[in-house]
């Protein structure tokens, strides 16, 4: 597949315009580790014009009829549909996601959340409230909360901008987009692709590094700032947040065990486990980056899994064969290395992932890891319970049910988890009993519109994906009339 390459430096998108920025940041094309594009590198000042941009056009949006937002939202899916060739070779270039994946991923899946919302707008309503007196009528209507600041991170860039800016529009709220520095270029060719669809100012996209981010997390006309990204960043935007009182939204990280119980389908929870850690390389903060094995079947899983792993195909995400990227960049490649290394100085074994690459000569400066596999015979190291994000999962074994449950859940994450078993009552006592946002049963990665998407403990609160979402972008009023209720007069 052909390299993406743009006609021009991106420029950023405020009120309808495309501006450019004081100065740009390379954008590194992580199969071959050489720049292809240059992004304007945003300032607290662009951010604060984005903001005004969207905070001018919110009177009028909030307007806007239901048709006009579903219509809208409908229009955006075929879009996206329409240029899946266009996105099958922008992905892969910009952060390393495998271009076999793209067409059955990230381009149905984001035209899939747009489509949801469109049909839900229609039921997103108020209440009448029943009340003690008669002479009340009490009702609430939804209403849009202003405008919305949006910071995405890197590794779905068309996914995690749909999760956010569908529902945002939908309610009537104006965006402002912040992108992943590295995942800009994606987020802002699907704008070209939808600017006209839009009025001027009711979708702005600022790109740069934290101090974008930053400012709009800090920024007092914001109403909402929704955040999918890291620990720290997300303690970052909460103290900002919380100078102005803004609530927020966070999609944190995860450290996801996936239980395999001694009667489970075993060639099934081997695809599924490989599936839950390769796809999108590992970068994906519902990996299944933890297998908790029973004793009686652990060796046998693990040999089988090491194989599929040590056959993967590591190489070009432009490449049609290649079944595992590059990781997206040369420090989050020396990040994961630097756990790896670690692991091992701990005493992880290392069961898959420490052949060499024998990659092409034309990919050698790309930032390539081997699927790996890895067995932690303490179950103590510190990769067990911390977030890798790459193509790496580490197995425990265990023989008691309890047992198993309270290790799953002794990280400070709670994104998802899941359960591989043919006995019903286990797999709903331990579905019931595991402290996750997400609880799959002989299944992983299944994220269908409406099912909500979203973690506890430290992978953050809100829900997208779903009605609740709806909620998250709107607040009720309540207006209470008097219908001529016989008055008591306290004051004479
Ligand atoms: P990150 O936290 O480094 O960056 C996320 C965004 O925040 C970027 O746009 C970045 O520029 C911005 N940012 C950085 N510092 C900031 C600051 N001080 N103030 C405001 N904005 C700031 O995350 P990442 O490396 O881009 O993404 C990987 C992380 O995202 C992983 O932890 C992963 O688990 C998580 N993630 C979660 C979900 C989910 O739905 N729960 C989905 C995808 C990724």
């Amino acid at each position: 597949m052909e390299r993406f390459r743009p006609g021009a430096d991106y420029r950023m998108f405020v009120g309808g315009d495309w501006v450019a920025g004081s100065s740009s940041f390379e954008a590194v094309d992580p199969s071959l580790g050489s720049p292809w594009a240059a992004v304007a590198d945003g300032t607290a000042a662009d951010a604060e014009a984005a903001v005004e941009a969207a905070r001018k056009a919110f009177p009028s949006w909030r307007k806007s009829s239901v048709a006009t937002r579903q219509a809208l939202l409908s229009k955006i899916a075929e879009r996206i549909e329409a240029n899946a060739d266009l996105f099958a070779r922008l992905l892969p270039t910009e952060n390393g996601r495998p271009v076999r994946e793209v067409a059955i991923a990230d381009v149905p899946a984001s035209a899939a959340i747009y489509r949801y919302y469109a049909g839900i707008v229609r039921s997103h309503r108020g209440d009448q409230i029943p009340v003690e007196d008669p002479h009340s009528l009490v009702y609430t209507v939804r209403e849009p909360l202003g405008v919305i600041a949006a910071i995405l991170p890197w590794n779905s860039p068309l996914i995690t901008t749909a999760n956010k800016l569908a529902p945002a529009l939908a309610c009537g709220n104006t965006v402002v987009l912040k992108p992943s520095e590295f995942a800009s270029a994606s987020v802002l060719e699907f704008v070209k692709l939808i600017a006209d669809l839009l009025p001027p100012g009711v979708l702005n996209v600022v790109t740069g590094g934290p101090v974008v981010g930053a400012t709009l997390a800090g920024h007092p006309d914001v109403a909402k700032v929704t955040l999918t990204g890291g620990g720290p960043t997300a303690r970052a935007v909460m103290t900002a947040t919380a100078a102005v009182l803004t609530p927020t939204i966070m999609e944190l990280g995860g450290k996801s065990a996936m239980i395999v119980a001694e009667d489970a389908d075993l060639d099934r929870a081997v695809a599924d486990a490989a599936m839950g850690i390769y796809l999108a390389n590992g970068e994906a903060c519902i990996a299944s980056s933890r297998l908790l094995l029973h004793a009686s079947i652990a060796d046998d899983f693990l040999s089988r899994f090491a194989a599929l792993a040590a056959s993967i195909k590591v190489g070009d995400a432009l490449d049609p064969a290649t079944q595992v990227g590059p990781l997206v960049s040369r420090p989050h490649f020396d990040r994961v290395s630097g756990v790896l290394s670690t692991a091992r100085d701990q005493g992880v074994r290392v069961l898959a992932g420490d052949e060499d690459l024998l990659l092409e000569p034309a990919n050698k400066n790309g930032f390539f890891l081997r699927p790996t596999v890895l067995h932690d015979p303490t179950g103590q190291a510190d990769i067990v319970t911390s977030e890798v994000f790459g193509p790496v999962t580490v197995a425990e074994t265990f023989t008691d049910y309890d047992e198993v449950v309270a290790r799953a859940n002794s990280t400070r994450y709670g994104l998802a988890a899941g359960v591989w078993t043919t006995d019903l009552a286990r797999a709903h006592t331990v579905a019931g009993a595991l402290e996750a946002g997400i609880v799959w049963v002989n299944k992983w990665f299944d994220l269908p519109a409406g099912a909500p998407m979203g973690g506890v403990k430290d992978s953050g609160f809100g829900r997208e994906l779903s009605w609740e979402t709806m909620l998250e972008y709107s607040a009720p009023k309540t207006v209470n009339i008097d219908l001529g209720a016989p008055r008591f007069s306290l004051w004479g």
